[in-house]
């Protein structure tokens, strides 16, 4: 049954019953029942703090381009909508959470700044990027990282430096309720024109070599120690194989992408037989690289 939220949570700004399809790259889910999106840190922190009292879980989400999402979501979900504020200090460059991830990679080129280049082809927000500790070709949010802003699940603002521990391969501590809020990464000084084609170079590629045409949430498994989860589920003759309107990219088969009416279950039917028929040839268990959320 659904759970009634408190008046506190209600006066905040929120819809209702937003499809899924509209609020993630890959375009599969049900229904988001309540999607709340402050538009300051204030409201932010208002609304994680009545969550808190309340003991209500929520979730959290970005620009969903690394989201499978398996039904309707009864639970409270955060999309914080602040303002596009990109700002320079020096060598420095600071966005808030709900900025592009792709669009701060621009703009630190427009500046003539380097370091941002491997963002260019990696979607969704720079909060998404930091909870996720984003990266390609070898760079990862972490590396560039001055100092970042976040809500702890208890609604209290935290401000600080990176510290060991904190931010892994595609992970970081800022689960279970955390939000972040905002960062500023450290580059340096470059050559506009050549930092700029390195960021066309960096989208191109990705256009070469994923199907970027069609619906996806990027690589859907994560690569095995020394493997690729890509080459694996092509080994065992995958590309191409289709559940309904999900279908194992026949570009690249780590990509699984919706072809306009995939459902949540053709999603489920479609992983479970890859990472079954990938045990079943070589043994290898595959672990999402997206995150799922299911019903409830
Ligand atoms: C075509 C394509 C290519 C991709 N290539 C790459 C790549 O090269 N490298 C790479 O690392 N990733 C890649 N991805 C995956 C994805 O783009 C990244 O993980 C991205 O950083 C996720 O950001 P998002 O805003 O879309 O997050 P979402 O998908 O909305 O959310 C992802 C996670 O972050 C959490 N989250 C989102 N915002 C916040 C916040 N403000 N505070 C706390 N938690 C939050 C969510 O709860 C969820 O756990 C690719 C995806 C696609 C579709």
């Amino acid at each position: 049954m659904t759970r009634a939220l408190p008046d506190e949570l209600l006066k905040l700004p929120h819809r209702t019953e937003v499809p899924f399809a509209k609020l993630t790259t890959l375009g599969v889910g049900g229904s988001c029942r309540w999607l709340f999106e402050p538009t300051t840190e204030l409201e932010a922190q208002a609304f994680v703090r009545a969550c808190a009292r309340e003991s209500l879980p929520y979730r959290v989400l970005g620009g969903g381009s690394n989201l499978v999402i398996l039904g309707d979501i009864e639970a409270p979900v955060l999309r914080l909508r602040f303002p596009p504020d990109l700002r320079r200090m020096g060598l420095k460059l600071s966005a808030p959470a709900s900025f592009g991830h792709i669009r701060m990679a621009q703009g630190a080129a427009k500046e003539g700044l380097s370091g941002m280049e491997y963002a260019s082809g990696i979607p969704g927000t720079t909060g998404g990027a930091l909870r996720m500790n984003a990266g390609a070709y070898g760079t990862e949010l972490v590396d560039i990282l001055d100092t970042y802003r976040f809500l702890t699940p208890e609604g209290e603002l935290v401000e600080k430096r990176p510290e060991p521990g904190e931010f892994k391969y595609r992970w970081s501590f800022l689960t279970g309720g955390h939000v972040a809020l905002g960062f500023t990464v450290h580059l340096v000084e470059g050559d506009r024109g050549r930092i700029e084609a390195q960021v066309a170079a960096n989208m191109e590629k990705r256009g070469s070599s994923q199907p970027l045409s069609q619906r996806n949430a990027g690589c859907i498994f994560k690569n095995p120690a020394g493997q690729s989860a890509g080459r694996l589920i092509d080994q065992c003759g995958l590309k191409g194989f289709r559940v309904g309107d999900a279908e194992v990219s026949p570009e690249h088969a780590n990509f699984l992408v919706n072809h306009g009416h995939a459902t949540a279950a053709e999603f489920a039917e479609l992983m479970d037989l890859v990472r079954a028929k990938v045990l079943e040839s070589h043994g290898i268990d595959l672990e999402p690289e997206v995150e799922i959320w299911r019903a409830g």
